[in-house]
């Protein structure tokens, strides 16, 4: 049985474009119907719907809120639907230029094949547009990050719901059963709002989208007071807010209870399957029931998300350790893994912590520590607060604890001050430590942070050393594998 966590952090995607490339073509435009009135009522209709798909662009805390998004706008009764929705929701993000201008041709393209679908925009990138007064020609709504609670709210009070539904819609209904058929509905409404057979083979179950594998990623903390001098991410996310462990245990608990596929096995726990059943049991009979046994599953694997791992708890009194542990001791959940955790959060006292609990078996031996340079003369450019001989001693504790623990990193290379004297030092520590998987990145100035203006004090490495820097990188990787 395992356990498995990932926490994600800008850390991850660390490429910088020009400057040139942020604000280029984003064009000052909006349409004047679009900006609906969010402070308007709510519409009380129970006979209309409407229809929403989601994207989310960027890092795992990202996808994580977009899970989040959806089911919050399911149980209050939108649709799914891939084709031509209502509302199409953009989770996007800034971490790059390269990421804004792919939010850019991605609202370009659904603008196009969707001439009258609503494009709603949040994340990152809307932050920062919304923070220069920027606005993506085709777009309907700009929401910042910290706005994002309401988008369900906004999408309610938008006039128009264009699909009528037959009957009205049960009060109170659960999210997964609601039995009134949309009159003009088609394969690609997916949904919660079902035709009167629940459950039927014909009709994907949300759920399945986001855990046909079992894996759900959950957001445990967002905001970031590190500031790495490359980063842009503290600008548009904000101070750090941890959730409470309380809270994540119940969201594991909800979605554990919610999830079914029918693609995997009944693993359902006792309690939850033994709740499930009572709370299904009042609404179905004979077939339908029989047919919803053989589609329950379990939640497999817990994702848990971080902007940054560091920063959790700091401002609850919590710890990482207590989360895992709460998670481990108060769920059934098999898996648990860390995608990102940041070097901040590998302590003494974690590292004790991981050794205690590999007993269990529930905890992947994988770790993705942004290290980002094996120069201590970059990594205090950086702004990174730790030494490159502290995180060796991590990484070699790690093995010893669990020799088949997967250690991935991330480097940037061509950083303002790096020579060919750091680029070797990170080469050398590269080649010695025991990492099993590089991603390298070539840095790019971002608008707005401090290491932007390092290109006043320092020359900045010209593209094709960048080019050859991560290419030897990469090598290293490569080489060890062919051994
Ligand atoms: S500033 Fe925060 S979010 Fe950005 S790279 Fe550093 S730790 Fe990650």
């Amino acid at each position: 049985m395992w356990l498995c966590i990932y926490l994600s952090c800008s850390d991850t995607i660390p490429y910088f474009p020009k400057k040139s490339d942020i604000i280029g073509n984003v064009i000052l435009s909006v349409s004047e119907e679009s900006q609906w009135d969010p402070s308007q009522k709510p519409r009380d209709d129970k006979n209309t719907m409407s229809s929403f798909f989601s994207f989310s662009f960027g890092c795992r805390v990202n996808e994580a809120e977009k899970v989040t998004l959806d089911k919050k706008l399911l149980e209050m009764g939108f649709l799914w639907s891939e084709k031509n929705p209502d509302f199409y929701i953009i989770n996007s993000c800034a971490v790059t230029g390269k990421a804004e201008r792919e939010v850019r041709q991605h609202i370009y393209q659904i603008r196009k094949k969707f001439p009258k679908t609503k494009i709603v925009v949040t994340g990152c990138a809307a932050t920062n547009w919304v923070k220069n007064s920027l606005m993506v020609q085709g777009v309907d709504l700009l929401i910042q990050n910290s706005d994002k609670q309401s988008i369900p709210r906004r999408l309610m009070c938008h006039p128009e719901p264009r699909i009528k539904v037959r009957g009205k819609l049960r009060e109170g209904s659960s999210p997964d059963v609601r039995q009134d058929a949309p009159q003009d509905s088609s394969p690609d409404l997916i949904g919660i709002r079902m035709t009167s057979k629940p459950y039927s083979p014909d009709i994907t179950n949300y759920y399945d989208k986001f855990l046909h594998s079992g894996r759900l990623m959950v957001k445990i903390q967002d905001g970031c007071d590190r500031f790495c001098s490359y980063c842009i991410v503290p600008y548009l996310r904000g101070k750090p807010k941890s959730k409470r462990i309380a809270k994540i245990i119940a969201e594991i608990q909800s979605y554990a209870q919610s999830c079914h596929s029918r693609s995997n096995p009944l693993r359902l726990s006792e309690t939850s399957r033994e709740s499930r059943e009572k709370n299904l049991d009042s609404r179905l009979r004979g077939n339908d029931r029989k047919k919803l046994n053989n589609d329950i599953n379990i939640l497999n694997e817990v994702i848990l998300t971080a902007i940054n791992t560091g920063c959790f708890g700091k401002d609850t009194g919590e710890t990482l350790i207590e989360l895992i542990d709460a998670i481990l001791k108060q769920t059934s959940v098999p898996k648990i893994s860390f995608g990102s955790i940041h070097p901040w959060s590998i302590t003494d006292e974690f590292l004790e912590y991981y050794r205690s609990i590999l007993p269990t078996n529930r905890f992947i031996p994988f770790f993705h520590i942004p290290i980002q340079s094996g120069s201590n003369t970059i990594l205090k450019l950086m702004n990174r607060g730790y030494t490159i001989e502290e995180i060796y001693r991590k990484l070699k504790e790690i093995k010893k604890i669990n020799p088949d623990t997967f250690i991935g990193t991330d480097i940037i290379v061509g950083f303002p001050g790096e020579t060919e004297k750091e680029f070797q030092e990170t080469y050398e520590f590269l080649q010695k430590a025991p990492i099993d998987k590089i991603h390298v990145f070539r840095y790019s100035p971002r608008p707005g942070t401090t290491a932007e203006k390092f290109k006043k004090i320092y020359d900045e490495s010209t593209p094709e050393e960048k080019r050859r820097r991560a290419k030897m990188i990469i090598e290293i990787k490569s080489k060890a594998n062919n051994i």
